[in-house]
């Protein structure tokens, strides 16, 4: 058992145990042993459920929504995309600061759960670093009440480390024609079930009522076809556009596969070439690109 789990485990039946939060989410060990799916611990007793290992991927901060008009103070354990997506929903004033209390954890980086289910356990030590973790720039949490270990591990400097690969993908998709760009992102979408996983775990997918469960607005439909799976790329890639924290959950869940960080890291890209440089979630203070107007902002498109 690791240190920090014993720590994680000590604070939550702390902080339960004397009232100061009603409920405490983390993680747990559940049927597989390359995941660590969320628990949400409210009696001291359950505490031991909390684990820390490689395969804590998901981010906790989308399940606070869940307990948004409640009363209840809730901890939560934050790596650093955890704690953008808390500041994400802060500032989407999704959340109010005071009824969570933030546990930070310098985060080492988390592994591929899907690559090591194909490698099986007795591979565990091979299985690769998870794609959101090699490019991630900020694996210690960048809002937090307190944290737990002070020293970054080897993984989180490889992470680290090759941040500057964070746009590839995103580039070798610019250098294609028309045509092959067309070609891919069809062959792509069009394997698009319209499971809707992608949005639900998105920190920055928080409208209180989303547009693609109104079917009756009339701009869209269930069928699942290719321009009604386009609109939903397209929709959901201009909605979050400027507000993504790069968390990676939403390919992560994709059942299908799709390279769904490609398009927002597209985006992001853009963005900074148009506006500057940003990184969503950094700073509460900072508004994103798109939710603010200048008079000098770029207006090529308008020639
Ligand atoms: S994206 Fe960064 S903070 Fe999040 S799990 Fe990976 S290394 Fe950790
Ligand atoms: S669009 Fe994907 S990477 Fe961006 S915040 Fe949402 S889940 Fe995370
Ligand atoms: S998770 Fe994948 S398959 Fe499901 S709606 Fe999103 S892009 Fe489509």
């Amino acid at each position: 058992m690791s240190s920090l789990q014993e720590q994680m485990r000590t604070r939550a039946r702390e902080l339960l145990s004397q009232n100061k939060v009603q409920m405490v989410i983390g993680w747990e060990k559940g049927t597989f042993w390359y995941l660590s799916p969320p628990v949400f611990i409210t009696d001291p007793e359950d505490c031991n459920r909390l684990v820390w290992d490689e395969f804590c991927t998901n981010n906790l901060a989308k399940y606070l929504l869940d307990y948004k008009l409640g009363e209840e103070k809730i901890a939560l354990f934050v790596k650093g995309c955890d704690s953008r997506g808390i500041n994400r929903l802060l500032q989407d004033n999704q959340i109010q600061r005071e009824r969570v209390y933030l546990i930070g954890i310098n985060c080492p980086g988390v592994k591929d759960g899907r690559r090591a289910a194909v490698l099986g356990e007795a591979r565990r030590a091979e299985v690769p670093l998870a794609e959101k973790c090699l490019y991630c720039t900020h694996p210690e949490p960048v809002v937090y009440d307190e944290l737990l270990q002070e020293d970054r591990g080897a993984g989180a400097r490889e992470a680290a480390a090759t941040a500057e690969g964070r746009f590839a993908m995103v580039e070798k998709i610019e250098a294609m024609t028309p045509d092959e760009r067309y070609a891919f992102w069809t062959g792509a979408y069009d394997r698009c079930l319209r499971c809707y996983a992608c949005r639900n775990i998105c920190p920055a997918c928080n409208c209180r009522e989303c547009i693609f469960d109104r079917a009756q607005s009339g701009w869209c439909g269930k069928q699942m076809s290719r321009s009604e799976n386009q609109f939903f790329a397209i929709t959901r890639a201009m909605h979050v556009a400027g507000r993504c924290i790069e968390c990676g959950e939403c390919e992560r869940v994709c059942p299908e596969g799709i390279p769904i960080m490609a398009l927002n890291k597209k985006i992001i890209k853009d963005l900074n070439e148009l506006f500057g440089e940003y990184e969503a979630g950094l700073d509460l203070e900072v508004r994103p690109p798109l939710g603010q107007y200048n008079l000098n902002d770029p207006d090529e498109f308008n020639r």
